[in-house]
């Protein structure tokens, strides 16, 4: 059974939440807390010997090369998160090619590996943007982790689906890139984070140990119902990296450890995963 942490390597001042408050042009004037966060993350990491995958924002990689550079050294995965965590639905094809491309580059350049792995600012592919993993795979990508239509199990994504009233489904064909699924409910972002908006609040603050009891018992759940599978953990370091938190993620890493996960990069996962199902076109 396979468990992947994944890190969406963003300031807080990026999330889509503050989009209306705050331009592009005033994020280098807030103050930063993305460098010493990974940091200490990437010390846990490193104490538990756990290799993750680091989707990485190319505005990130352009400002701290030393902190992709030293996640890259510690072994992990470098990944793409979008160059300035635009939404892709507000990008047209053009310009989310060029925003692609900018942020590859930026990552490629600092860490010195290829990036094969994508994942949407804010999970942002929706039908109306499904053009996105054609751009995606022709600049160079395996897999994208943005979308939720299985919990443990990669897929081929699927292109043209017919969905009308009172008829039944006509499902398109699948594509060469593959899915690997992610969920809100594994997400670090709406368990923790406090947010009043002009009309909802989210409440978060959520006690990290009850958090991690739930993680771990999806974790039980693969194990027991599957012959093979990913679960696939969101952390953001603004999110995760408190006191805390932290203490109840490394639980969460023994626990599941304990409980016979072996710790996998997308990549390795999203391989493996082509090997066992190839593309049949
Ligand atoms: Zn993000």
């Amino acid at each position: 059974m396979k468990n992947a942490l994944t890190f969406d390597i963003e300031e807080y001042f990026h999330a889509e939440v503050f989009a209306h408050a705050l331009r592009p042009d005033e994020w280098p004037g807030l103050a930063s807390r993305v460098v010493d966060t990974t940091e200490r993350l990437l010390d846990i990491l490193d104490y538990a010997d756990v290799r993750a995958t680091f989707f990485i924002l190319g505005w990130i990689a352009e400002r701290y090369p030393a902190l992709v550079k030293d996640i890259a050294a510690r072994n992990h995965e470098i990944a793409c998160h979008g160059y300035g965590h635009q939404m892709i639905h507000r990008q047209s094809r053009q310009e989310f090619a060029k925003d692609l491309q900018r942020a590859k580059t930026a990552i490629e350049d600092a860490a010195g590996t290829a990036v094969i792995g994508y994942r949407a600012p804010t999970f942002s592919v929706v039908r109306e943007t499904m053009w996105s993993l054609e751009v995606l795979w022709e600049a160079g990508f395996l897999y994208d982790s943005s979308m939720m239509a299985d919990d443990y199990t990669p897929y081929r994504i699927r292109r043209g689906d017919v969905v009308e009233m009172d008829k039944p489904v006509a499902f398109g064909k699948p594509t060469r890139l593959i899915e690997m699924p992610i969920a809100w409910s594994l997400d670090d972002f709406p368990h923790f984070e406090f947010l009043r908006m002009k009309t909802q609040l989210m409440p978060g603050l959520m006690n990290a140990n009850s958090v991690m009891e739930n993680w771990i018992n999806d974790f039980a759940y693969l194990k027991e119902n599957f012959d093979w599978g990913v679960l696939t953990y969101t952390f953001h370091p603004y999110v995760i990296g408190r006191g805390h938190r932290m203490m109840a993620l490394e639980k969460l890493l023994r626990a599941v450890a304990d409980g016979g996960a072996q710790f996998v990069t997308m990549e390795d996962a999203a391989r493996e995963y082509d090997k066992r199902s190839p593309f049949s076109g």
